[in-house]
């Protein structure tokens, strides 16, 4: 098991923005915030080095859910502009209990909780529901052992995180 490492894919923050409610205005870069969900309210600053892209960038689509502080940098990753002062519920949020990759070393699926798989692969969905699925009432540390073995016997390697 190991730390959880956000990838920056923006995902989250693409849906979780609903949430995210500009209460006051101070300056451009000096902010309110109530988080909708939790009822957090908190004074939030645009980080110095991402000031410009805040600014400049392509801004978010609020009307799909972004978070009005997300942007997205020039390698295609997203970023938190207030990453800072970010509210507890961004801080502690962990999208996933598993990240599987390929022999590329590409994500190709992602596992929530003990055992939901969410991927694109057909491959993979069908190695999960046939050989890891049955197993998933095993304890937690002896599933993650067997998701580990089943996935490595067909090319796949699985990082699993502390929860
Ligand atoms: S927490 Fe997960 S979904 Fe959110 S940006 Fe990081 S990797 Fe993507
Ligand atoms: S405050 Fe930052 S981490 Fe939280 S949803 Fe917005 S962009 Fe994502």
């Amino acid at each position: 098991m190991t730390e959880f490492t956000c990838t920056r894919c923006g995902k989250c923050c693409m849906s979780l923005g609903r949430h995210m409610h500009i209460e006051k205005s101070l300056s451009p870069f000096s902010h309110t915030l109530r988080v909708l969900v939790t009822g957090e309210r908190i004074p939030v600053q645009v980080n110095p080095a991402f000031r410009d892209l805040f600014l400049w960038g392509t801004p978010p689509a609020y009307e799909t859910g972004w978070c009005p502080f997300l942007r997205k940098e020039g390698d295609g990753t997203f970023v938190c502009t207030i990453y800072s002062s970010r509210p507890v519920i961004c801080r502690t949020f962990r999208c996933c209990t598993m990240r599987i990759l390929d022999e590329a070393g590409s994500e190709v699926g992602k596992v929530k909780g003990k055992s939901s798989l969410s991927t694109a692969d057909p491959v993979l969905r069908q190695i999960w529901e046939r050989e890891v699925l049955p197993s998933s009432t095993l304890p937690e540390a002896q599933f993650a052992r067997h998701c580990r073995t089943v996935l490595a016997s067909h090319g796949y390697t699985c990082e699993q995180f502390d929860s």
